[in-house]
């Protein structure tokens, strides 16, 4: 923009403009949020203060982020919080921004019933998935694991931040893991990196160019830690134990393929709200 005074509608309307013309989906929402963020408004004091004048400082700092969004830098990561199950969750370039498909595998380890139940979460990123069953539900242990120690940093502050009580281990998958815990979970869940790698260069900028790559690779065939998954997750669950996973839209049979494969029973693939294959479960027995 140039200088002088700017109203809140002029600002996104700009801004909107800008957006847009860098490709940015829903680049009118986009604005507004950005305003939010800056001035500490509500979306109805934009709405009802159109002419409410930005401070020079707003100016600038609305400036600075609207460059960046037009980057492609993910909205979250500029904001620095996402939303996922009705809580806050702290994000970072380290972790994989909570997504709203992976709530479908809460709400069924929740409708299943996690009450006293142990659960374990492999490759967890952020954290949402443990947070927001140990907030969710009166579980009696959650543990979990990340090969990063970066992303376990934003885990523990977002288990921090919403009260929930986690044991975080850093390694590859089970090798995290003290032996003297085996055989000891109801529930794993896992959101594991699942994009083929040979497609991650077709993704959108903000995904491909700004979230970590070691959250989305899932190896040649998109498959890889699926089968680590269930090679190892028997040698952790108590017998009867579930594991519910997310998958890629069309994984759904592979990963159901894995799974029987290895003698898991009662494999059973959800669909997410647009219809798409989302979450994988099953059963563990020994
Ligand atoms: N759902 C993510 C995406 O396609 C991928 C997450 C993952 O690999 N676990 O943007």
């Amino acid at each position: 923009m140039g200088t002088g005074a700017v109203t809140y509608s002029a600002a996104a309307a700009d801004a909107a403009g800008r957006l847009e013309a860098s490709g940015v989906p829903e680049a009118k929402e986009n604005a507004l949020l950005l305003l939010e963020y800056v001035c500490g408004s509500r979306r109805q004091d934009i709405y009802l203060n159109p002419g409410q004048i930005l401070s020079a400082e707003e100016t600038e700092r609305f400036d600075k982020l609207v460059k960046a969004r037009q980057e492609r830098i993910p909205l979250q990561q500029l904001t620095g919080k996402a939303y996922f199950m009705g809580l806050e969750f702290t994000v970072d370039e380290n972790v994989l921004i909570p997504r709203q498909d992976t709530e479908i595998l809460v709400e069924r380890v929740l409708k299943d019933g996690a009450e006293g139940k142990r659960l374990l979460d492999m490759c967890t990123g952020s954290g949402c998935i443990p947070v927001s069953l140990a907030v969710h539900a009166q579980v009696a242990a959650a543990a979990a694991c990340d090969i990063s120690a970066a992303a376990l940093k934003v885990a523990r502050r977002n288990a921090a931040d919403n009260k929930a009580d986690i044991a975080f281990y850093e390694g590859d998958m089970f090798d995290a893991l003290p032996s003297e815990i085996k055989g000891s979970f109801d529930i794993i869940t896992s959101n594991p990196p699942y994009i083929r790698r040979g497609d991650i260069a077709g993704l959108m900028p903000e995904v491909k160019d700004h979230e970590p790559t070691c959250a989305l690779d899932g190896g040649e065939d998109g498959l890889i830690f699926y089968r680590r998954i269930a090679a190892e997750a028997g040698v952790w669950l108590k017998p009867g134990g579930r594991i519910y996973m997310e998958i890629g839209y069309d994984q759904g049979e592979d990963v159901t393929a894995i799974f029987a494969a290895l003698g898991y029973k009662d494999t059973e693939v959800i669909k997410d709200l647009a219809g798409l294959d989302r979450v994988v479960c099953c059963c563990y027995e020994s």
